[in-house]
């Protein structure tokens, strides 16, 4: 498995392992609107997420997602609840993000991530290019960068 030999390389150090949701644990869909219930998780990817959550203890799987409104937030932790129980309530962050504002995804991630006071190493898995991009320009925390398809293979 990819993502395990990627992450042996911090042998025992705490590392937090930030996983996006649309496109990268859930299919993404381009006509967004319909039931976040619905919408297909991507189970090869998380059942990789569930082993080395299992197997390695020094991992600590968390959620940074963004939607629009705040009603979203709910209907992704139903689906996060189904998929993916073992992670916690208070490591899903999920924002919410005025899509028609001048703030980006990658501003809001690049943000949240930056304010994070921790020696863990941080890790961010996400499909969007655009966000990891934001993400390295001023990237203060040392986040290791990766893109989705880390979890394939
Ligand atoms: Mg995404």
């Amino acid at each position: 498995m990819f993502i395990e030999e990627e992450l042996k390389k911090y042998g025992d150090k705490n590392i937090r392992v930030y996983l996006d949701m649309d496109g990268t644990i859930v299919h993404y869909n381009i006509d967004g609107a319909f039931d976040y219930d619905k919408k297909r998780p991507l189970l090869d990817r998380i059942d990789k997420v569930k082993y080395l959550n299992d197997n390695y203890p020094n991992i600590t799987f968390y959620i940074l997602s963004i939607c629009h409104e705040k009603k979203q937030i709910n209907e992704k932790n139903i689906w996060l609840d189904k998929y993916l129980p073992y992670i916690e309530k208070d490591n899903r962050v999920i924002i919410v993000r005025d899509p028609k504002g001048p703030i980006t995804s990658g501003d809001v991630k690049r943000n949240y991530l930056n304010q994070l006071n921790t020696k863990d190493t941080i890790i961010l898995i996400d499909d969007d290019v655009r966000i990891l991009k934001a993400v390295k320009s001023n990237n203060r925390n040392h986040v290791v960068l990766y893109k989705d398809s880390i979890l394939s293979d």
